[in-house]
């Protein structure tokens, strides 16, 4: 696998209006081709504000963001959204499956949403939900699923694209110990098995130390942890 960067970020800073701290002030990070990185740091540290930034999803206040080799600046916010629904997939702390349609569904939605064919969408959906486990679950509705379950289904929602990097943000913070350790596998199993870049922001030092390299978010600077 070569190391081509996927995600670049330099001299990043973000300040929120009426904050006088800068909650970013000044990181650089590269993610490579298959990496898997880990970003810890207490509440409050930044970390969600990192991973918006990573992802497009918000602007810095200074610093520039590149991902697959474009400045994010320089896109429109169509630009934005287009380069982030074919190179990356988001998972969340809540899965925020929607509640009236089925796994099946919801796992098949990016896919539609990308004007892929129902069927086709719904085939892949139904392949990647074998994949994490829930070949058994797929007419289930979220509220008919354990938590475990929910959070494995918003992964394969997450990669149901075959996305180049993965921004996970804290996706096993609402998980019991045993059901946490099952979903970070499953994580870096397909990290292994697609090559999918991985990004994830933790509290739990124990799930981080599993991954390549980890960083310790403080004070709005990131440093080796
Ligand atoms: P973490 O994910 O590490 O818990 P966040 O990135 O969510 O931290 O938040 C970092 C800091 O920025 C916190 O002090 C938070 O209150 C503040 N913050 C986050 N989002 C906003 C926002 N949209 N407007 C103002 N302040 C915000
Ligand atoms: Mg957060």
């Amino acid at each position: 696998m070569s190391n081509t960067s996927i995600i670049q970020c330099v001299d990043l800073q973000k300040t929120y209006a009426g904050l006088d701290v800068a909650v970013l002030n000044g990181i650089s990070l590269e993610i490579g081709t298959g990496e898997q990185v880990a970003i810890v740091g207490t509440s409050g540290s930044g970390k969600s504000t990192l991973l918006h930034l990573l992802g497009g999803l918000d602007e810095p206040s200074a610093g520039a963001v590149t991902v697959m080799g474009k400045p994010l600046s320089t896109l429109s916010e169509a630009g934005r959204g287009e380069l982030r629904n074919h190179a990356l997939g988001f998972v969340y702390q809540f899965h925020h499956l929607l509640p009236e349609f089925t796994a099946l569904e919801n796992v098949a939605l990016p896919l539609m949403i990308r004007r892929l064919p129902r069927e086709q969408a719904l085939d892949d959906a139904a392949r990647i939900l074998t994949r994490v486990g829930l070949g058994h679950r797929l007419e289930h509705m979220p509220g008919e699923l354990s938590g475990g379950e929910r959070q494995r289904a918003a992964v394969a929602r997450a990669l149901v694209t075959n996305p180049r990097c993965v921004l996970a943000d804290e996706p096993t913070g609402n998980l019991d110990r045993h059901t946490a350790e099952g979903v970070f596998d499953l994580l870096l199993e397909l990290n292994r098995d697609q090559g999918t870049s991985l990004v994830v922001v933790t509290h739990d030092l124990e799930l981080a130390a599993r991954m390549q390299r980890q960083y310790r978010l403080q004070d709005g600077s990131l440093s080796p942890a």
